[in-house]
């Protein structure tokens, strides 16, 4: 993604460039299609209320607009690599924040975030249903602050730190990258590979 960018930022015309950077910021592109080393993506030209289909080759840094116009790169292209470029960033930016130790404290601050409310929900009125709630948001919580060594938990900070020397730094933000990907799974799982003091 980072080479197509580079290529492209040096193909096109300034004007071009501005324009591309305009139309992705009006939030007109979406993406279509993601395969292995290519993205599809619809971008909406505001002038005419139609459509035009943008194809990015990430690998063989490539590209593709059903537009009839001369420039190459055009327009769409620019914003449709706009848009996808500033997604994957962020994903990889969460990723990569989740991975810190304080990402840790914040993902299990927020698993907690429903406790209140579900103990607030079982005063008024014990349900089965709000029972098991709470009971499984809970054991996320403890799962996370036992797994994740918070508050000194199972040797704290330094035993989480030894571990992470242990694994692969690099799997562990793929591992982190990957759940930041996938926002349904709230445990977030186990990260690649055995711990090395379980
Ligand atoms: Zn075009």
């Amino acid at each position: 993604m980072k080479e197509l960018f580079d290529t492209l930022k040096k193909k096109a015309l300034p004007a071009i460039w501005a324009q591309g950077v305009k139309l992705a910021r009006e939030d007109s592109v979406s993406l279509e299609k993601e395969s292995d080393g290519r993205l599809d993506l619809r971008v909406r030209v505001p002038a005419r209320s139609a459509y035009l289909t943008v194809s990015l080759f990430t690998r063989d840094l490539e590209w593709t607009c059903d537009c009839p116009g001369p420039a190459d790169p055009c327009v769409h292209v620019i914003a449709a690599l706009l848009a996808a470029y500033a997604v994957i960033e962020l994903v990889e930016g969460i990723g990569l924040w989740l991975a810190k130790r304080w990402g840790e404290y914040f993902a299990m601050v927020v698993t907690s975030l429903g406790l209140p409310y579900e103990i607030y929900d079982m005063t008024s009125k014990i349900t089965v249903t709000r029972v098991i709630f709470f009971v499984i948001n809970l054991a996320l919580v403890l799962y996370l602050v036992i797994t994740r060594r918070l508050f000194g938990v199972r040797g704290g900070k330094d035993a989480y730190e030894a571990r992470l020397k242990d694994e692969s730094i690099l799997q562990a933000t793929i591992a982190a990258a990957a759940a930041a990907a996938e926002p349904a799974s709230l445990g977030r799982g186990e990260r690649a590979g055995p711990g090395a003091s379980r």
